[in-house]
């Protein structure tokens, strides 16, 4: 596949690029805990309520729950991508069904049952993976496929601007593998990077 006409973007732009991307991803965290407190959804919770439900991404093993359990529809749940672990894949496990008809963008080619995932090619061989949180439903298929065969970039992640924090949580309750648990509201994210230890994120 060759990159659009008149857009030709090289390996220096590409990590550039990737050096916003996952810099606008930590201000998103950050954006999303301070309209958690601040008025969000959850805004009826007291300061005094100091922790909140978030999973732990090496624990989870994407049966499905994420999706279906929340008392919300859609799901608090997202799938975040850690942009510094991703390997830009041209044949993504997380963007492509086992065995795809093509590595290309039709709708038959994608696993994520919601087309939540762009994929925009960068610089021969790579691609970049932009998850659309409008359309992500929580589901962990592409976390699934990206954790069988990939870097492990894909995880999912309670989002705090979303989150009612129900006193008791009806995922951490359904959850098979115990990944829920209390964070502090000052680091309510459980990122993922390089190193693929789950750390909390930065205030
Ligand atoms: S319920 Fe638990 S194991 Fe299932 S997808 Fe959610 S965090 Fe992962
Ligand atoms: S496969 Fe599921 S978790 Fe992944 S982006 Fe699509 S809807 Fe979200
Ligand atoms: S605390 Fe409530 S709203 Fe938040 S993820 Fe759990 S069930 Fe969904």
């Amino acid at each position: 596949m060759s990159a659009p006409s008149g857009r030709q973007p090289t390996r220096r732009g590409a990590l550039g690029m990737i050096v916003r991307i996952a810099g606008a991803v930590g201000l998103g965290a950050a954006v999303a805990s301070i309209g958690r407190w601040a008025g969000g959804p959850a805004a009826a919770s007291t300061t005094a309520q100091r922790e909140v439900w978030q999973l732990d991404p090496h624990k989870c093993i994407q049966c499905g729950r994420c999706a279906t359990a929340c008392v919300l529809t859609p799901s608090a749940v997202k799938c975040v991508h850690a942009y510094a672990m991703c390997g830009y894949c041209e044949l993504c496990t997380g963007y492509f069904p086992p065995d795809p008809y093509d590595l290309t963008t039709a709708a038959e080619n994608q696993l994520c049952p919601t087309g939540a995932i762009q994929r925009s090619y960068i610089e021969d061989p790579y691609y970049e993976y932009i998850i659309d949180e409008k359309l992500c439903i929580g589901c962990g298929k592409c976390v699934k496929g990206c954790a069988a065969f990939g870097n492990g970039s894909l995880f999912m992640q309670v989002r705090h601007d979303l989150c009612l924090n129900c006193n008791q949580c009806a995922i951490a309750a359904a959850c098979p593998a115990g990944a829920y648990r209390r964070v502090s509201a000052a680091h309510p994210y459980l990122l993922k990077d390089r190193s693929e230890n789950a750390k909390e994120s930065p205030q």
